[in-house]
């Protein structure tokens, strides 16, 4: 299969060449490159991505996505190594309401050290009774 980029998209940029960021790691189908901003103060906020443009996880074939998983379980120890992180975050986000900033699906790969500062897990609610009973049976309708 051919590759397939967009033209206004900056990470196939990065895929082509045309822009040169600071690659982590690469194959026939994954590209790994350090984020520009990166979330605390460890190195090594790396994002992985398929080469070829797909927008989120729901566009995305599951075998490239198998193949970006692939290359985050490769590069988490490594980033924990160099960065010296005590924890890692793996996060993928879809949609601007979900924090996507660049419209091609990526893997963020956070190295984490305690008081670090950063807070994914804030605002937990107490689900209303059975809330969760209905949400698991609808979701579970939705994959029939
Ligand atoms: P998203 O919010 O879409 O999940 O994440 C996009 C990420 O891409 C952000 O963390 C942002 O810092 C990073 N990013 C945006 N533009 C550039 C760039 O030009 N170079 C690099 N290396 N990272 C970028
Ligand atoms: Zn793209």
């Amino acid at each position: 299969m051919g590759i397939i980029q967009k033209n206004d998209c900056i990470f196939c940029k990065f895929v082509t060449g045309e822009i040169k960021p600071a690659v982590v790691f690469k194959n026939e189908s994954v590209l790994a490159i350090l984020d520009i901003n990166p979330a605390g103060a460890l190195c090594g906020h790396t994002l992985v991505m398929p080469k070829k443009h797909f927008e989120t996880i729901e566009d995305c074939p599951e075998k490239e996505l198998k193949e970006a998983i692939a290359a985050v379980k490769k590069l988490v120890p490594a980033i924990k190594m160099v960065s010296g992180a005590e924890g890692i975050n793996v996060i993928q986000n879809n949609g601007q309401a979900a924090g996507q900033l660049v419209n091609h699906v990526h893997f963020h790969i956070i190295p984490r050290a305690r008081g670090d500062g950063i807070h994914f897990n804030e605002n937990r609610r107490k689900p209303r009774p059975m809330e969760l009973t209905e949400a698991a049976e609808a979701i579970k309708k939705a994959l029939e």
